[in-house]
């Protein structure tokens, strides 16, 4: 269905008269920033498979070439490995901004990296900059964390949040405020057009093996058959989204016309005991737990309110914890298995 002599794809007309988003349209050329990391790489497969031009700009801190690698061939496919804390001149039709040190590890490792050193400030400073220059629309991947250890629950887009701003997370946290507060001010001062996504925690293959979160942690410490380490009573909540439901509440929000913020997250709330208990029904049934000391300023509870993304996007997360899990387990079993051949055993 698609006219590649004109760089237009041709309109469908769904059942209910409308043309769905992403076809009908002209071709575009889009960034995405971070697209090497895990949602990024699966953003960019999404932009690639509906035939738009990809330009992906990652400097591989967390990222890794072998998301993306299935696409070196393709000619509508780039990769230019740059810090966005250094400028760039694009021309491009859309941005997706992604690129962060985005999980536990890496931001209490390397906090004024993670802040300072601007990936969150100067990173979506220059974005930004990048969007004015050449009318590009603008989307910044925010987070739940800006709710902090939130006080309402489930958490609205209006609700401003509970942000220790001198805690251990807090790099991440008001990284990601202060990336908000700029991307407004640019649309109020600047006109240019931007959407914000505040995502809530995600999850599905290609994500980093050790980068700390819960997910990730509990598969492969059950798939490696170590105990699925549960901090603090494991008695806090989250709710898990698969990564293919984010990506498409990610390119409607783009596609439309709402600036945000949006929450997009799966509303299913888990417990972190009952989450072992999902890893363990669908990885191994022998799987044990061992609890671990919490760290600070851990939130208590976190889940979305999707009201406003499901009547204003018309979007809502299609995949349970459940169906997800198992999409994953795959993916890790193939990687920790060439880890383990790398080191010789
Ligand atoms: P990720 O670590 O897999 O991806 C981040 C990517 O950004 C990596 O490829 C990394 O190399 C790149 N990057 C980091 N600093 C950069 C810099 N200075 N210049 C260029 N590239 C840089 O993380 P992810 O889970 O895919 O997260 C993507 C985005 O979504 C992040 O902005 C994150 O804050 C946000 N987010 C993710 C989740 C989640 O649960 N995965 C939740 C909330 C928000
Ligand atoms: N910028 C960029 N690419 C562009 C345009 C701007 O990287 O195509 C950077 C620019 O170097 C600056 C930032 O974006 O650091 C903000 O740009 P803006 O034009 O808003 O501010 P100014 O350059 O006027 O301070
Ligand atoms: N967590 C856990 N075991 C782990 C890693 C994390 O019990 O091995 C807990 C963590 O304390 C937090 C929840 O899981 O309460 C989610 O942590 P994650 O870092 O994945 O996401 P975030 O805190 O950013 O939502």
């Amino acid at each position: 269905d698609q006219d590649s002599s004109s760089g237009y794809i041709k309109p469908v007309i769904n059942k209910a008269g409308r043309v769905p988003v992403g076809i009908g349209r002209r071709r575009m050329r889009v960034v995405v920033t971070g697209g090497a990391g895990f949602v990024g790489s699966h953003l960019v497969d999404k932009l690639i498979g509906r035939g738009d031009e990809v330009i992906v700009i990652d400097n591989f801190f967390t990222g890794r070439k072998d998301n993306l690698v299935h696409l070196f061939s393709n000619p509508m496919f780039e990769l230019i490995r740059h810090d966005v804390v250094e400028p760039i001149l694009l021309e491009v039709d859309q941005i997706y901004h992604l690129a962060c040190p985005a999980s536990p590890v890496h931001y209490k490792y390397n906090p004024v990296k993670t802040i300072i050193s601007f990936t969150n400030v100067m990173g979506t400073l220059n974005m930004l900059g990048l969007a004015k220059r050449v009318g590009a629309r603008f989307l910044l991947t925010s987070t739940s964390e800006v709710y902090g250890d939130p006080l309402q629950h489930p958490q609205k887009e209006t609700y401003w949040g509970n942000v220790n701003p001198i805690g251990e997370r807090s790099c991440y946290d008001e990284g990601k405020r202060t990336a908000e507060t700029l991307a407004m001010d640019y649309h109020r001062g600047a006109g240019v057009e931007v959407r914000i996504a505040r995502i809530f925690n995600t999850y599905g293959p290609r994500m980093c093996l050790d980068d700390g979160r819960v997910v990730s942690n509990f598969v492969a410490q059950a798939i490696r058959k170590q105990p699925m380490t549960v901090y603090g009573d494991g008695q806090q909540t989250r709710s898990f989204q698969y990564v293919s439901d984010l990506v498409d509440g990610l390119v409607a929000l783009m596609e439309g016309e709402h600036i945000g913020p949006f929450n997009l997250g799966n509303p299913g709330e888990f417990t972190m005991l009952e989450l072992s208990e999902v890893v363990k029904e669908t990885i191994d049934p022998t799987a044990t737990i061992e609890f671990k000391p919490n760290t600070a300023d851990d939130p208590h509870m976190r889940k979305p309110d999707i009201s406003k993304a499901k009547d204003l996007l018309n979007w809502e997360p299609k995949i349970s914890l459940r169906e997800g899990l198992p999409l994953m387990v795959g993916d890790f079993r193939k990687r920790i298995l060439n880890e383990d051949e790398g080191k010789g055993a």
